[in-house]
């Protein structure tokens, strides 16, 4: 209990802390982690702030009164990850979602509510999760292994969430865009679009995971048959799982809202194609490589991104533990 209290404190002195960022984009700053609660022999229960700069691009993708606070995450919590196969994909991103879920705590400074994880852009997740590994695994970043086209030097970088490099959306998409919501306004349509955040991807996975399980599965009688009936042929329609993402506009729809809408726009034959154009254009995930620069000539490089397998992305490697050096070094 007192160690409940002790984080409520601590957010609680973050929150006053935190003033409103600038909305103008810069530059992306090296990771500092401050922990809050520095009287703490380590970072376990140690709270930090994303500053809205660290954010990919900048924030613009977050209302300018949403906080980031961050909290290490716990032995147990990532335990979960080495038992994954890594061809689990679904396995492996609910509990990616779900650790960014338990680990990052979003305050809204106006209303001074508390805003769930799950409303963080879907786009962002890699930069999220990175963040938690950092903290968690401090000694351990992730090496690149890299090649200099000017000196033919190969040499080792590390990468930080911080180092990830997205795309920024032009002026006049930000312009319609009121921090959660794009209003496109088209000759023709008016369109709402959600940003695909945590909440509206699972919303999706979910229903297309479970469609796909039973289809794997076709003796194991499940409760929800109807359901899984009704909307078998749409998760096996591949404009729709194209499209779906950007058809929410509160991002609360269920998966039966999301369907009846794809089957009205379906039928607009001009609607159809604005929605296929905005779903091939709205993309801002993190570029496949990163800039790093060569230890020999200094020269500047792009490096491809390539992660460990998400069952080892929390497994100290032998020799960083300092206790099991001695046996498995
Ligand atoms: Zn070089």
């Amino acid at each position: 209990m007192s160690k409940d209290k002790e984080k409520l404190e601590a957010l609680a002195a973050m929150e006053s802390a935190t003033t409103h960022q600038s909305e103008v984009p810069t530059p992306i700053a090296k990771p500092t982690y401050e922990p809050i609660v520095d009287n703490s022999p380590n970072t376990i229960d140690g709270y930090f702030t994303i500053d809205r700069s660290e954010l990919p691009q900048g924030g613009i993708f977050y209302p300018e009164s949403w906080a980031f606070v961050a909290r290490c995450p716990e032995a147990e919590e990532v335990a979960i990850f080495s038992t994954f196969n890594p061809r689990d994909q679904i396995g492996i991103m609910k509990a990616v979602d779900e650790l960014i879920r338990k680990c990052i705590t979003i305050y809204d400074q106006d209303t001074e509510n508390k805003i769930s994880a799950i409303n963080i852009c879907d786009f962002h997740k890699i930069y999220f999760f990175l963040k938690l590994r950092e903290v968690y695994l401090s000694n351990n970043p992730i090496l690149l292994d890299a090649m200099c086209s000017t000196c033919h030097n190969e040499y080792k970088s590390n990468l930080f969430a911080n180092n990830l490099q997205f795309p920024y959306p032009s002026d006049n998409l930000i312009s319609i865009f009121d921090g959660r919501v794009f209003h496109f306004d088209f000759e023709t349509h008016k369109i709402k679009v959600h940003i695909p955040t945590l909440k509206t991807s699972a919303t999706l996975l979910n229903m297309v995971n479970r469609v796909y399980t039973s289809k794997a599965n076709p003796n194991q009688k499940t409760s929800n048959d109807k359901q899984l009936q009704r909307f078998t042929k749409i998760c096996y329609d591949k404009i729709f799982l194209l499209i779906a993402p950007i058809l929410f506009e509160t991002g609360d729809e269920s998966f039966a809202e999301i369907a009846v809408k794809y089957e009205r726009i379906h039928k607009d034959k001009e609607l159809f194609e604005l929605y296929l154009e905005v779903a091939n254009n709205l993309h801002f995930e993190n570029y496949e490589s990163v800039e790093t620069t060569c230890e020999s000539c200094g020269a500047l490089e792009d490096t491809e991104i390539r992660f460990p397998d998400y069952n080892k992305m929390f497994t100290k490697s032998a020799s960083g533990n300092k206790f099991t050096k001695k046996y498995f070094g």
